[in-house]
């Protein structure tokens, strides 16, 4: 059985050299990159052996979160993704089978973003790329992103949605890792309700978005969303059906660490909306992914195999 993981992170070699080597990368140090995983430090030979040995064929890769800067002026930022991406898509070349890629772009300038975006998909061959929950603040259903989502649905891109660093939890608490284990999950479902009450979702209907960590708290929140959207005037400004109507409108990774949880992923949004993710090589990561999800009790074979590889063969043309 083949497996395809849209989850996974490389901290690129051109960062590693220069920031190894004493010098700056666009002004990012050793700080960035997670280089004290020493995964991330691998070469693509030794990265394939470990996919190899965990029963991967392809992983999708995205540069590290942390090279997003989306702080950055907009020059420094894309010069940043293109070389990131540009390693991504000599990997692509040299081992089109094993890699594919989602892209990093400078999204504090929507017009940049478009620009890097179609080089990758046109001339890199990505599948699209990896950006935040929000950029600087601004979530989604702002309209400044307007001409950006069109631009993603007519290049046919795949959205992953995904952290960096801080999340609405740090705010409250910095303790036990929360800004993780439940920051991730609680930006997630932020993003899921900024793109359906804000009406992106009825605007561009072709948008293919993945809600990255199993689109966080939204499948077990649905409800009290709906509730919301029936009670609340504010809550029905752009959108004439209920939040849960667009539960199936999104795509979502495995990344649930719960069998249970990922039962109630499948049941709410439907198996065709559910693929493999892994988040190799972070240390919140499955470690044998493969293995995990064969062994899953709840779920039938044609589950496991639409999730492991079917839907993203399909989705993604891989
Ligand atoms: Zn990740």
């Amino acid at each position: 059985m083949r497996a395809i993981d849209l989850h996974v992170h490389l901290t690129p070699q051109c960062f590693q050299r220069e920031v190894l080597s004493g010098r700056t990368f666009h002004g990012l140090t050793a700080a960035y990159g997670e280089i004290d995983n020493p995964r991330n430090a691998w070469t693509p030979e030794q990265r394939l052996h470990d996919m190899d040995s965990m029963g991967i064929d392809v992983q999708v890769l995205s540069p590290n979160a942390s090279f997003y800067k989306y702080d950055e002026d907009v020059s420094t930022t894309t010069a940043i993704a293109r070389d990131c991406n540009n390693e991504i898509g000599e990997m692509i070349k040299e081992w089109p089978d094993r890699f594919s890629g989602l892209a990093t772009l400078p999204m504090q300038d929507v017009s940049a973003a478009i620009t890097e975006l179609d080089r990758c998909m046109n001339k890199l061959n990505f599948k699209g790329a990896q950006i935040n929950d929000h950029i600087n603040g601004k979530t989604f259903d702002d309209p400044v992103f307007h001409p950006f989502w069109k631009a993603v649905e007519q290049l046919g891109a795949m959205i992953l949605i995904h952290q960096s660093g801080s999340t609405v939890v740090s705010a409250r608490t910095k303790k036990y890792h929360l800004s993780n284990t439940i920051g991730n999950l609680t930006d997630r479902t932020i993003t899921f309700a900024c793109f359906v009450f804000g009406g992106v979702m009825d605007k561009y209907p072709n948008l293919r978005i993945c809600l990255s960590h199993g689109g966080g708290y939204t499948s077990f929140g649905i409800g009290r969303m709906d509730r919301g959207w029936e009670v609340k005037k504010e809550a029905r400004g752009n959108i004439s059906r209920p939040p849960s109507a667009y539960v199936s409108a999104f795509y979502y990774d495995c990344i649930t660490h719960s069998e249970p949880a990922l039962r109630m992923l499948i049941d709410t949004a439907g198996i065709d909306r559910v693929i493999l993710g892994t988040d190799y090589p972070a240390d919140m990561c499955i470690d044998w992914p493969t293995s995990w999800v064969l062994g899953l009790k709840s779920l039938t074979l044609e589950e496991k195999e639409a999730i492991l590889y079917k839907n993203l063969e399909k989705l993604l043309g891989l």
